[in-house]
């Protein structure tokens, strides 16, 4: 029985969400999650700490305590757009430096190897 007058047709599926890719269910036609659909916090807060798989593979390597140059050379990148990666992840993540990032990527196991699995079974459907 439907509790809350919702509409008989919804179907609730489960989807990747295209900006975390995390699953998640709904019934509506989003593409993202209701996380990631949350209105931005009020001034002063990070509006996310979602890290896009370029962000995450960047912070894999801190972790790894590469320097910017390594990090560039391997993602076939320029230094300058390393730097500006970082600037952007610590922002979103509200860390100082390189090292409260490692931190802070350690304690939440964030991994490109995870983002690339979800990823395949996002782009498999
Ligand atoms: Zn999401």
């Amino acid at each position: 029985m439907l509790a809350n007058g919702t509409e008989s047709h919804s179907t609730i599926v489960l989807k990747n969400c295209h900006r975390c890719g995390q699953e998640f269910r709904s019934d509506y036609k989003d593409r993202i999650c209701s996380i990631c659909r949350m209105p931005k916090e009020r001034d002063g807060k990070p509006t996310s700490q979602h890290l896009s798989f370029r962000e995450k593979q960047i912070v894999d390597l801190i972790c790894q305590a590469r320097q910017n140059k390594e990090i560039a050379y391997q993602l076939h990148l320029s230094e300058g757009t390393i730097k500006e990666y970082l600037n952007r992840i610590f922002r979103k993540i509200s860390v100082k430096n390189r090292t409260e990032l490692a931190i802070w990527a350690l304690t939440r196991r964030v991994s490109v190897a995870d983002t690339s699995l979800r990823l395949t079974s996002a782009e498999a459907q």
